[in-house]
This record gives structure tokens, C-alpha cells and sequence, in this order.
């Protein structure tokens, strides 16, 4: 039986950032001029996270995401693939990745097991790209997407954060190239989770905005039902029968469905995208704690868990940046691309 938070909501899934490093400056997650970096002793190697992973399957996680920063730079990932994909208890091993370093690892992905990708791509446009991600690189995002199911992926997803002003006119241009790609695109609304210092309300492109913009250039949208899904993106389908998502992370949390738990490159467990405090494991894994200590440690800590950040954070009156710069410069942990997105 998989462990309980005290929302009755099990623990299924575990995102592990790799590194809290990323080679674009995406102006939602890394707007600044620099950052307070995690000190790289304190990241943890490949065998404690497989190790840590482990624990985690004993009490239930069944599906693993490796994220960042940006996964790819962390030298030799394919080796963390390897040990993780052959854990019996796995069922999916994904990756999030900004796909600027795609091309040349999918193929090294995929050969050591890694069952799915997702690519973020917020814009087709060059210049675009270089200003929201404050360098030159959409030709090897768009080559890494196209590489994906050459290497063997049997399906990719792309994720596209939609802000108003940036690439809200590209709903249509972004659903068609994935068409082209045999990609599935999900639209995901601006969050003003730690990092996002230039969040604001009217920035934020909703779910029902996306939908009626879409309806209006393609026809009527269909939902596509998918009962008991913990999944964040809803799934619809387009008059000619192309899938899409949205996550409406902002406007319709899914809170009440989550059973994500993070772990942090430091080996920080966090239980929300929100959290402003975690239970480090790395200490007491470094100091010795034997599996049970640890194992029951994650279990006390998910057993107590009443986090349900983004539907606090909606209720929430003349909502603005959720932390201000000063308190996430304290706090690398406080970071989006620590936590990983
Ligand atoms: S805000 Fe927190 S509890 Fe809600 S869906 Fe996101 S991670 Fe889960």
C-alpha cells in the first residue's frame, strides 16, 4: 500500500533535479542577473540518488522524472538512467529537458533506458527565443526535438509556458509544429512559484483564454476523459483529432490530485512546487542512517504533508511575486530551477 499524506493523497511519483544549473536564463524561472549556486560537494552522486530512489519505491513511487536545471549538464546522466530504469519497482522513467544538448544524448538516453522526454519550447521565432531565454539557441532545441524519435523516443512531449506579451500568438504556430513533429504540446500557465520575480497576474494566459483562442482558429475543442488521472495536464482533442494539453497550474490547481515529492540535487526532499521548507537527506544519508532510519523519515515526513500550494496561492488576495529576490538569494532551495519546475 502505497503511504498516505494527510489529505489521503499516496506518494507515486518522485522528481529528482540533478543539477540546479541550466544553460538558459528563461525569463519565468531564471530572470536575474546571478544566482546563489548549490555548493557542488553537496550534490549527490549517482548511487545516492539511486540509492535515496529506492527508499522511495519501497513506499510506493512507481514513476521517477529527472529534471534541473537543465538535466543535460550533468556529465554522464545516461549512467543515472541506467540505474534507475532496471528498478523493478519502476514503471516510468522520464526526463524534462530544455533540449539545447538533446541531439547529441538521445540516442545514449534511450539505450540506457530512459522511457520518455519532454522538451521545453516557448517559441518558434530565433529572436524571440534569444530575448526570453536570454541566449541564441532555438536551432538545437528544435534539432534535440527532431533527434528524439530518430534515437528511438516513440513519443515526445513539448511544454510551452504561455505569457501574455511573449508568445500568447503562437498557440497556433507551436499546436502545428508539434503536429509536424508527432510531438503532443501542452500549454502551461505562467506559475509564480520562487523565481518567476517578474510574475504578474494579467501576464498569466489561462487555461479557458488558450481554449477560447484555439476553438476560435480550429473549431470546437474536445476534453478528452481521463477518470482517476493524477497527470497535471488536461488532454483535448482538436477537430482533426490532434492531442493536446494544458496544465492550468494557475487558474485550476490540481492539488487535490497530487502525489509528487521533489528531491533536490542536495538531496532536499520537498513536498510542493510552493514549499518554503524541505527535510534534507543527505545529512543523515552521509552521517550513516541506515535505509529503515531513512525510509521512515520520508514516510513520517509524506504521512504529515498538507501542502497544497497553488490552490493556497489562489486565494490568495492582490497576488504578486510570491518571493521577493532578496529572501531567494538566502535560499537556493527557494529556486524553481532548484526545485525543478
Ligand atoms: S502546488 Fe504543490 S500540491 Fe499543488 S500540484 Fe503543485 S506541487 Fe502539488
Amino acid at each position: 500500500m502505497p503511504v498516505l499524506d494527510t489529505f489521503g493523497r499516496p506518494l507515486r511519483t518522485l522528481r529528482v533535479s540533478v543539477t540546479d544549473r541550466c544553460n538558459l536564463r528563461c525569463h519565468y524561472c531564471m530572470p536575474e542577473a546571478d544566482y546563489t549556486w548549490l555548493p557542488r560537494e553537496n550534490l549527490l552522486s549517482f548511487e545516492e540518488i539511486a540509492g535515496l530512489a529506492d527508499l522511495f519505491g519501497d513506499l510506493g513511487v512507481d514513476r521517477v522524472r529527472l529534471t534541473g536545471g537543465e538535466p543535460l549538464l550533468r556529465r554522464d546522466l545516461p549512467r543515472l538512467v541506467s540505474l534507475l530504469a532496471h528498478k523493478p519497482w519502476l514503471r516510468d522513467l522520464a526526463l524534462t529537458t530544455n533540449g539545447v544538448l538533446l541531439a547529441d544524448a538521445a540516442g545514449d538516453l534511450l539505450s540506457a533506458g530512459l522511457h520518455r522526454l519532454t522538451v521545453s519550447l516557448d517559441t518558434l521565432r530565433p529572436d524571440r527565443f534569444s530575448r526570453l531565454a536570454r541566449i541564441d539557441a532555438l536551432p538545437q532545441v528544435l534539432a534535440g526535438i527532431a533527434a528524439a524519435p530518430r534515437a528511438g523516443f516513440p513519443s515526445v512531449k513539448i511544454d510551452t509556458v504561455v505569457s501574455r506579451g511573449d508568445n500568447d500568438d503562437e498557440l497556433v504556430d507551436l499546436l502545428e509544429f508539434a503536429r509536424s513533429e508527432q510531438a503532443e504540446l501542452r500549454f502551461i500557465e505562467y506559475m509564480d512559484v520562487g523565481g518567476a520575480t517578474g510574475w504578474r497576474p494579467d501576464v498569466v494566459v489561462s487555461r479557458a483564454e488558450i481554449l477560447a483562442r484555439l476553438t476560435d482558429h480550429y473549431g470546437p475543442i474536445t476534453p478528452i476523459a481521463d477518470p482517476g488521472s493524477s497527470a497535471p495536464a488536461e488532454r483535448f482533442s482538436l477537430p482533426g483529432g490532434q492531442v493536446f494539453g494544458i496544465i492550468a497550474s494557475t487558474t485550476q490547481p490540481f492539488c487535490a490530485a497530487c502525489d509528487r515529492a521533489r528531491l533536490t540535487a542536495d538531496g532536499v526532499l520537498l513536498l510542493c512546487l510552493y514549499a518554503q521548507h524541505g527535510t534534507d537527506l543527505r545529512r543523515p544519508l552521509r552521517a550513516g542512517a541506515s535505509d529503515d532510519t531513512l525510509r521512515r523519515l520520508v514516510e513520517a515526513v509524506w504521512q504529515g504533508r498538507a501542502d497544497r500550494g497553488a490552490e493556497e496561492r489562489r486565494q490568495t488576495r492582490d497576488r504578486g511575486v510570491y518571493i521577493p529576490v532578496r529572501t531567494l538569494r538566502k535560499d537556493a532551495h527557494l529556486e524553481m530551477h532548484t526545485r525543478g519546475g
